[in-house]
C-alpha cells in the first residue's frame, strides 16, 4: 500500500479561495512526508490523493498526516487496476488475513486502529471468515464519470461479493466498517475506515503572526490553536539570563520541536530581558512591575512582527488566571501595541487547557520547573487593576524606545524544522 486519501471539509472554503486553500494543504502534506519519498499528489473533489514512492509505514504516515491542519480525515489506500474483477479480488484478499501476506499492514501499526475493526499485529480488518464484524458498507466515488458502472452499481457489485464471503450485512447508516473505493481515470484505489485528522485550516492560510511563548503550560496550547486556524507562527521568548538559569530556553526549544511538526519550519527569537527588567526595577516601585514587563514584551514582539511582516501577536492569557490577567490589566497591557492581540485561551478553564496540553504533547515539557523571567524582581502582591495613567507615568522614568532597540538588537535567532 503506497497511497493516502486525504479529505478536507468544504465548509471551511470560501468559493474564491478554494484553489489557494488546496494548494496550501497540498504543500503542507508534502512537507509532512517529504522524507518518505513523495511520488505524486493529486487533487480530487474535496480530497487529495497522495502517493509515495514505496510502501507506507502506517504508523509514521498516520502520525504525520494526522498532524497536518486542514485534514478532516484520511484513509490509507491501495492501488488496483481500474477493473471490477481486479478490484473485487483485491478487496476480498485484503479483508481475509488467511489468504494473503499482510501487505496492508506493512510495518508496525500501533496507533493505526481507527475503529477497532483493525486489530492484532497485522492491522488487517479481522478476517471475513472469523465473523468478527457484523456489518459494512462500500462507499464509492468516481473521479472518472466515463467508467462503465455508476457509483451505486459499483457499491452493489462489491457489496454483494463482500457479503457472500463474510455473511456480514450491509448497513449504510452505521456500519462497523466502510470500504472506500475511488475510481480515477487511470487507476482505482480502495481502503478501510477513516482516521480522524486535526481539522482546522492549513498553516499559512491565515497569514503570519508572532507568538509569545514562555515555557509555561498556556502559551504552547495558544500557539497550537492559532496554527490550527491557519496561522504561521514566529516565536518570541524572553529570558532573564544571566540573572536566571537557562531552563526556560531549553523548554521552549523542546516545545518548538513538538509544535514545528504542524508547520514544518519555525523561527524562534530569544530575547535577553534581564537587563531591561533591571532598568525598570531601578526606575519604578514594585506593584506595577509585571504590567510594565508585559508592555515591554509586547513592544519588542511588535517590532519583530513588523520586521517579519506578521499581522498580530498571540499570547496564552486566560481571563482571571493570574494577577496580570484581570480585564483591567489586560486592557492596559494591550495598549502598548497597535497590533491585534489574539488570545485563543481567554475563555478557557485551566483544566481544559491542561487537557489539551496533554493531547498535543506539550504538558510534560511545560511541567519541568524553570525560572520564568516574570518572577524576577516582582512583588508578592502585584497590581490587579493598573491604571493607564499610572503606567505611563512610570514609563516616563526610562527610555522605552531604547529598550525596544536593545531587545531587538540582542535577539538570538534559531531555526527548527520537521521532519
Ligand atoms: P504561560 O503558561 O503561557 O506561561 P501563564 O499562565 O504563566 O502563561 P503569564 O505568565 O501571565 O501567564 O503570561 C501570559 C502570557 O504572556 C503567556 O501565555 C505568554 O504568551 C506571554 N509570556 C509570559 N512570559 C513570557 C516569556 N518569558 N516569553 C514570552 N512570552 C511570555
Ligand atoms: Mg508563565
Amino acid at each position: 500500500m503506497d497511497s493516502v486519501l486525504i479529505r478536507y471539509h468544504e465548509i471551511a472554503l470560501k468559493k474564491g479561495n478554494r484553489a489557494y486553500f488546496t494548494e496550501l494543504l497540498k504543500r503542507n502534506v508534502i512537507s509532512a512526508v517529504k522524507d518518505l519519498g513523495v511520488k505524486d499528489i493529486r487533487s480530487l473533489p474535496a480530497r487529495l490523493l497522495l502517493t509515495l514512492k514505496s510502501d507506507i509505514d502506517q504508523a509514521t504516515a498516520t502520525e504525520r498526516i494526522g498532524a497536518v491542519f486542514g485534514v478532516a480525515n484520511f484513509s490509507l489506500v491501495e492501488r488496483t487496476p481500474r477493473d471490477m474483477d481486479a478490484l473485487r479480488e483485491r478487496i476480498l484478499d485484503s479483508l481475509d488475513p488467511s489468504t494473503r501476506a499482510p501487505a496492508l499492514a506493512a510495518g508496525s501499526c500501533s496507533g493505526f486502529r481507527p475503529t477497532g475493526v483493525l486489530e492484532g499485529a497485522t492491522g488487517l480488518p479481522v478476517g471475513l471468515h472469523g465473523g468478527r464484524f457484523e456489518s459494512f458498507r462500500i462507499d464509492t466515488q468516481r473521479g472518472d464519470k466515463t467508467f462503465s458502472l455508476t457509483s451505486p452499481e459499483i457499491n452493489r457489485v462489491l457489496g454483494a461479493a463482500v457479503k457472500e464471503r463474510s455473511h456480514a450485512r450491509v448497513d449504510l447508516e452505521n456500519p462497523e466498517f466502510t470500504v472506500f473505493v475511488e475510481i480515477l481515470p487511470h487507476d482505482a484505489f480502495f481502503g478501510f475506515n477513516k482516521i480522524p485528522g486535526p481539522g482546522g485550516l492549513p498553516v499559512g492560510a491565515s497569514g503570519r503572526v508572532v507568538s509569545l511563548i514562555s515555557g509555561g503550560i498556556d502559551s504552547p496550547v495558544a500557539s497550537y490553536r492559532m496554527m490550527q486556524r491557519g496561522c504561521r507562527l514566529i516565536f518570541v521568548h524572553f529570558h532573564s539570563a544571566p540573572y536566571q538559569d537557562k531552563t526556560s530556553q531549553e523548554k521552549v526549544r523542546e516545545l518548538l520541536k513538538r509544535l514545528t511538526r504542524h508547520q514544518f519550519n519555525s523561527r524562534l527569537f530569544l530575547i535577553p530581558f534581564g537587563e531591561i527588567q533591571r532598568q525598570i526595577v531601578a526606575a519604578v516601585s514594585r506593584p506595577l512591575r509585571v504590567v510594565l514587563y508585559r508592555r515591554m514584551m509586547l513592544r519588542i514582539a511588535e517590532a519583530i512582527a513588523r520586521r517579519e511582516k506578521a499581522k498580530a501577536l498571540v499570547t496564552g492569557e486566560s481571563l482571571g488566571q493570574v494577577a496580570s490577567q484581570t480585564l483591567e490589566n489586560m486592557a492596559v497591557i494591550q495598549q502598548a501595541t497597535t497590533l491585534p492581540m489574539l488570545r485563543p485561551l481567554v475563555g478557557m478553564d485551566k483544566q481544559e487547557i491542561i487537557d489539551q496540553a496533554r493531547r498535543i504533547g506539550t504538558f510534560d515539557i511545560s511541567s519541568i520547573p524553570d525560572q520564568d523571567c516574570c518572577q524576577l524582581f516582582v512583588p508578592k502582591h502585584p497590581a490587579t487593576k493598573a491604571e493607564l495613567a499610572d503606567v505611563e507615568q512610570a514609563e516616563a522614568h526610562y527610555d522605552v524606545k531604547e529598550m525596544v532597540r536593545l531587545g531587538v538588537e540582542n535577539a538570538a535567532e534559531e531555526e527548527f524544522s520537521f521532519p
